[in-house]
């Protein structure tokens, strides 16, 4: 750091951004930011950032990777846009065969690419009633699937999401989630007990053949990096199969490497038969995706699916370069290694300091839960502190949790050891200053 964060421009160009934007934006790191490499954010005051954010689990190759800009480039230079419905070009039909091949399942899969990932999720939900000729739709305690009135209506949590934005979409069922540091009781109970609160609350309350779609992130994201225990997907994926009910992972934030396998289900062999993809998929560029099933992605009318700007041929270009890193680069591997690092570093923490409740997470998606010291009720103000002291020392991490008193990691995958060390040290340090 070469100045306090926010330095002097920094403050500046702040005024001009409250003054010119939307006060319903919000600002989790007051500092502009003028170049991005790897792993630090420059900004226009000279401060080299340590990023553990990834602009929210996006730059997972990195900002500004070498094969996303090249082939961008070439792309701008070629053509900008057609509209794929309008005119089609290769590089949506090769990231779709990208997707059909990377995502799990043999069965015969097809894709259909959009802007972001509310508008994939829309879509899933869109495929799976038109399949299915029915209408509810199940998603759980603690969700987020995006800002848009059909995913507000799925997302958990009201403040700040939701909050004066109703109406809402209906036909949208909430169920408890099974989140074990939240269970009086240990993993194989908490799995097996709210299974069965869910599954008889769909049959009972729903009924289940009205049921079009269960969704579910494999690893909730906003809603503070809740690990369903160990055959929760699969029990929910076997009851929907059983039911006729199309088995819907929200992947937007799992997915591409950043769990440490490809996507998140594969770590308990879970087959969605519909994966929503966006974030890591393209270097920063607006793209998301809906992979799954054949008969599913063919059983809508032609026309039924589509948009002006879904699958861009410029972010379908960055996409290609970003799947082409990570497979080149071993980037699900480095997931892993990445995610040793931090879950040391963490668990040596939480052996030091009361306020952390549980560490948590999968490859490199970790978190941080907070509590009053010998209780499990939630600690925001801890998180707050430790988020504050992270920012002041140049480190960017992100806030998270139904209850705000999570902080979450999601460095980017090319992320240098020595940084991500440094990066640690100054989290503990935050811990010790409380
Ligand atoms: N689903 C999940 C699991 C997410 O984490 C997010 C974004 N945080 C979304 C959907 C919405 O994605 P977007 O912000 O691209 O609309």
């Amino acid at each position: 750091l070469v100045t306090a964060i926010p330095g002097p421009k920094s403050l500046e160009a702040l005024q001009r951004r409250s003054e010119a934007t939307s006060g319903g934006l919000g600002l989790a790191f007051p500092a502009v930011i003028e170049r991005a490499s790897d792993a630090i954010l420059l900004d226009i005051d000279g401060n080299q950032i340590i990023d553990l954010g990834s602009g929210i689990g996006v730059t997972g190759v990195g900002n500004s990777a070498p094969r996303v800009v090249d082939r961008v480039i070439d792309q701008v230079q070629a053509f900008t846009h057609t509209c794929f419905t309008v005119a089609p070009y290769m590089g949506y039909i090769e990231v779709c065969e990208k997707l059909n091949a990377l995502t799990p399942g043999t069965f015969k899969k097809k894709s259909l690419l959009v802007n972001s990932g509310a508008e994939a999720v829309e879509n899933a939900i869109k495929i799976a009633r038109h399949y299915t000729k029915r209408q509810a739709i199940v998603v759980f305690e603690h969700s987020y699937h995006g800002r848009t009135n059909l995913t507000m209506a799925m997302t958990a949590k009201n403040m700040p999401y939701k909050e004066g934005f109703g109406p809402f979409a209906s036909e949208i069922y909430r169920m408890p989630m099974a989140y074990p540091f939240r269970f009086d009781g240990d993993d194989a109970a908490c799995s097996a007990e709210t299974l069965d609160v869910v599954t008889h609350k769909i049959e009972k309350e729903i009924g289940a053949k009205n049921v079009a779609a269960i969704v579910i992130e494999p690893i909730q994201g906003e809603g503070g990096f809740i690990v369903p225990p160990k055959g929760f997907l699969p029990g929910l994926a076997k009851f929907a199969k059983d039911n006729g009910i199309v088995f819907v992972a929200d992947e937007v934030q799992t997915g591409f490497g950043r769990t440490g396998k490809m996507f998140a289900v594969e770590h308990e062999n879970v087959d969605a038969d519909l994966i929503t993809t966006a974030k890591g998929i393209a270097g920063g560029f607006p793209l998301a995706g809906v992979t799954g099933r054949a008969e599913m992605l063919d059983s809508v009318h032609a026309s039924g699916l589509g948009g002006t700007f879904g699958g861009n041929p410029v972010a379908c270009a960055a996409a290609l370069g970003a799947i082409a890193t990570i497979e080149e680069e071993k980037l699900v591997d480095r997931a892993n290694v990445i995610g040793k690092i931090m879950v040391d570093a963490l668990n040596a923490m939480a052996m030091k300091y009361s306020v952390i409740g549980e560490i948590r997470g999968a490859g490199a998606m970790q978190a941080i839960e907070l509590i009053k010291p010998g209780t499990i009720e939630p600690n925001s103000e801890a998180m707050s502190a430790v988020i504050k002291y992270c920012q002041q020392k140049g480190v960017l991490t992100l806030s998270a949790g139904t209850y705000s008193n999570v902080i979450r990691l999601l460095p980017p995958l090319v992320m240098p050891e020595h940084l991500l060390v440094e990066a640690l040290g100054i989290i503990d340090e935050a811990f010790a200053s409380l």
